[in-house]
């Protein structure tokens, strides 16, 4: 098959044949139309990149590189062997280290002084949920305290997509109101709450994962959450449905992107009386969960 674009032999054929060569700038060049576009980035902006170590945050970490801006890089233990270890930690650093950007790691566990296996039990909620609500707290936490002015994801079309199913059947109001501000760039409501951006909002899993090979990017993926590995129902509705209509996720992305926020999040923020962060209620999630557990001796074990 011919490349699109050049005619020379294609190595890719997500949307359409490409070489690696004209993938990569393809790809490359939408994200930093994405970003001028939708003025994601300014020049005074600080950009802290969220880097699980896995295909998608790696390439978000890598485009905005190869694009110039200037970024520092987070990788969180989130204290689930299979998701975060000493392997996705070296994967980060070692990524971090080649290309000069400066690297930051901080784990759960001794940024909360809990045990994580009590913290995920205390919690009630399923593993997933829970780890969410802490990246959430703690990309934050850590951004603002280190003058950053905006939060990158790896967040791309796929993840937009499976959110708006769940959204969707689940019917809860919470995550509905939470579509509203699913978009490329989410401001920031609140001065102690960092602005996030999504810089692959349009790039599909599959783009990401050819640019991760294409630039010779190793990468550690989670072996509960990777994109092959994924298993989840959520995954698999998207994929059945990819069969019979196959834009449907970069579709469900375009749409969230263009809906105006109705403002009906309830954005009334404020301090939480234990930690002092931003919260909606008077004692945030993470410390509610928090004063069930037993504090963490200096030893590491439980008191
Ligand atoms: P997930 O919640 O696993 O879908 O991840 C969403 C985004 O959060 C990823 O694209 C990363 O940018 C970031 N992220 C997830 N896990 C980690 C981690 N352990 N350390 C740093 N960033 C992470
Ligand atoms: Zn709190």
């Amino acid at each position: 098959m011919q490349c699109a674009l050049c005619r020379k032999t294609a190595e890719v054929n997500i949307t359409r044949p490409l070489c690696g060569e004209c993938f990569l700038k393809d790809y490359e060049s939408r994200i930093r139309r994405l970003i001028q576009r939708e003025k994601l980035i300014t020049p005074q902006d600080r950009i802290l990149v969220a880097v699980s170590g896995g295909k998608d945050s790696l390439s978000c970490a890598q485009v905005l590189h190869t694009l110039g801006y200037p970024i520092a890089v987070l990788h969180v233990d989130v204290g689930v062997a299979a998701c975060t270890n000493p392997r996705t930690r070296n994967v980060v650093e070692r990524f971090c280290e080649e290309r000069g950007i400066p690297f930051y790691f901080l784990s759960f566990s001794e940024y909360l002084g809990v045990d994580m296996d009590e913290f995920f039990h205390k919690a009630r909620r399923p593993r997933c949920a829970t780890c969410g609500m802490l990246k959430r707290y703690v990309f934050n936490r850590f951004a603002r305290e280190n003058g950053f002015t905006k939060l990158a994801t790896g967040h791309c079309a796929d993840d937009v997509a499976r959110y708006f199913l769940k959204a969707w059947v689940s019917g809860s109001r919470e995550s509905f109101l939470w579509l509203e501000k699913l978009k490329p760039l989410t401001p920031s409501p609140h001065p102690m709450v960092v602005a996030r951006i999504r810089p692959l909002f349009f790039s599909l899993e599959q783009e990401n994962y050819a640019y991760t090979k294409l630039r010779g990017i190793v990468v550690a993926g989670c072996t509960m959450c990777s994109f092959f590995l994924r298993k989840d129902s959520w995954t698999e509705m998207l994929h059945r449905i990819e069969e019979v209509r196959r834009d449907f996720a970069l579709a469900v992305a375009r749409t969230l992107a263009r809906q105006p926020e109705k403002g009906e999040a309830n954005d009334t923020f404020q301090e939480c009386q234990i930690c002092g962060e931003p919260t909606s209620r008077e004692i945030c999630a993470v410390c509610r969960v928090r004063e069930r557990c037993s504090p963490l001796t200096p030893t590491g074990k439980t008191g």
